[in-house]
């Protein structure tokens, strides 16, 4: 066991919440080495079986759900209704998992010989490694586990080094749900040693990441020598287009809660609100309003509606895109600094006008309360600015013109796109994930999951009792015996 350990810190006070063995090579051996130990059997254990024990810990979430809420404020930061938000992706996604078991569909269909049966099935790959960020310390963990465990992997998990305490509840209740000893190890430590050993593990064939679209390059680098399945959930730079049809109080709604929500630290934030001109002064001052009304302070209080960001590294690079967008020649309406006097890491929610599409602050993922009022003059530019950057995630549209919406809808280069709502508010059924840069073309949640963590087998079962061959015995069938 490593001597070297690193500590769990409150965000919105400084305090140790824990400390937390930094493991490194040899911690993760050891942990693959009882995960492939355990796979032999889990993946025997019949589907609806490992469903029933998905069923389980989604019960144990709702029954822990109070506690999980409360350290979530505490050592993530985000604000309580929020955290309660994210136990609950968690247990949804546990039960829609959970009934995967009886699923896990394949196909059957006819053969072109006679006598001969065939149907496809979904098969377990092995040891998964998964790498989870801290935004949604519970929520994520479960995006990756729940269709893991229930297709009859086992796992591995590298959680965030800011959210340990989270990860080692989340796991403990697996246990406490009959997840058998070794199906399910945590590994706490850093990106960099215990992270990377495990993606370059010879014995972890998948690797499911989410975090920042360079750790994902580099993680796809390092498990490229072994060929090994890299399912990847980067950044985003998600836009609100809002036209000169749109209900502006809804809008202004729905981009405060899409911008400033999380401290806008959500792969699908709106860090970029592009606004018809013709509505655009109107827009403005109605959300600077709303955005001096948040109230700032530790998740935790009731009247709190924006928490910290999540560590003092955070806090300087979103004051770093403050003085970027100052220095672009962008105009800074509120905002735009740390809150003075406070020992958290709080940062008022920032928002800048006159923003050019091609500016850094409108191109680069900031992950902080940050958002770029960009203007424009027809629906066309506003399509154009909107596919202008390098991220594919989340997108919406809030217009009354259904003929405009469902252009959006087909011409967003998003993997999801909203009508009349911000840019968040997923559900576990429907696939999640984004195009270009904020992925490799795979999709967490919904059935889509499962396509991460099987491998389809088809099977032949030839009744005929002679030799037909395929492509060639078909036109010349023989007659019935
Ligand atoms: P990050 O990339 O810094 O870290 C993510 C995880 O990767 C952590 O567990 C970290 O320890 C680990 N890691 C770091 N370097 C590694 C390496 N070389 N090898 C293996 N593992 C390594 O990201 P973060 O700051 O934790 O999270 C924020 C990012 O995550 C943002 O870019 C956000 O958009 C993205 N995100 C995406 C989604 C999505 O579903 N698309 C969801 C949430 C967050």
């Amino acid at each position: 066991m490593t001597a070297a350990t690193f500590e769990s810190i409150a965000p919105a006070t400084g305090e140790t919440l824990g400390v937390f063995p930094r493991s490194g090579a040899a911690e993760v051996d050891r942990a693959v080495a009882a995960a492939r130990a355990a796979y032999e059997d889990w993946r025997l254990v019949p589907a609806p079986e490992r469903g029933n024990v998905l069923f389980r810990f989604a019960e144990l979430l709702k029954a822990h759900k109070a506690e999980l809420t409360d350290l979530m404020t505490r050592e993530m930061g985000k604000v309580k209704a929020e955290a309660g938000g994210d136990v609950q992706e968690a247990i949804d996604m546990s039960y829609y998992m959970g009934g995967e078991g009886r699923r896990l569909f394949g196909q059957t269909t006819p053969s072109e010989l006679r006598d001969k049966f065939m149907m496809s099935v979904r098969m377990p790959v092995g040891v998964v490694g998964a790498i989870t960020p801290w935004n949604f310390p519970i929520a994520i963990p479960a995006w990756k586990l729940c269709p893991a465990l229930v297709c009859g992997n086992t796992v591995v998990l590298k959680p965030a080094e800011d959210t340990p305490l989270l990860a080692d509840r989340f796991v403990e209740l697996l246990a406490e749900a009959g997840v058998p000893d070794g199906v399910v190890s945590v590994v706490q430590g850093f990106g960099e040693e215990a992270g990377d050993a495990l993606v370059r593990h010879p014995d972890v064939p998948v690797i499911t990441f989410t975090g920042s679209r360079e750790t994902g390059i580099a993680v796809t680098k390092a498990a490229a020598d072994r060929l090994k399945h890299v399912h990847l959930e980067l950044g985003g730079k998600n836009a609100i287009v809002v036209m000169d049809d749109a209900d502006l109080d809804l809008a202004v709604e729905g981009i405060v809660w899409s911008a400033f929500g999380t401290s806008g630290q959500r792969c699908t934030a709106a860090s970029r609100v592009i606004v018809h001109e013709a509505v655009y002064a109107e827009l403005q001052s109605k959300l600077v309003t709303a955005a001096e009304r948040l109230r700032l302070g530790p998740g935790w209080e009731d009247e709190t509606d924006v928490g910290p960001l999540i560590n003092r590294a955070a806090l300087e690079k979103v004051h770093a895109y403050t003085r970027i967008g100052l220095d672009e020649g962008a105009t800074l309406l509120t905002g735009g600094e740390p809150l003075a006097g406070e020992p958290g890491f709080f940062y008022r929610p920032t928002v800048f006008a006159d923003v050019e599409p091609g500016m850094r602050i409108a191109q680069e993922e900031i992950f902080g309360p940050t958002t770029a009022l960009i203007p424009v003059g027809s629906f066309e530019d506003a399509l154009a600015a909107a596919n202008s950057v390098e991220y594919g995630l989340s997108s919406s549209i809030y217009t009354r013109d259904v003929n405009r919406a469902f252009r959006a809808l087909r011409d967003l280069q998003t993997g999801i796109t909203y009508v009349n709502a911000g840019t968040i508010g997923a559900e576990v059924h429907l696939p999640f994930g984004g195009v270009k840069a904020t992925g490799n073309g795979h999709r967490e949640a919904g059935q889509a999951a499962l396509d991460v963590f099987t491998e389809w087998k088809s099977i032949y079962v030839d009744y005929s009792g002679r030799l037909q061959r395929a492509q060639i015995d078909t036109a010349a069938q023989r007659p019935p015996r």
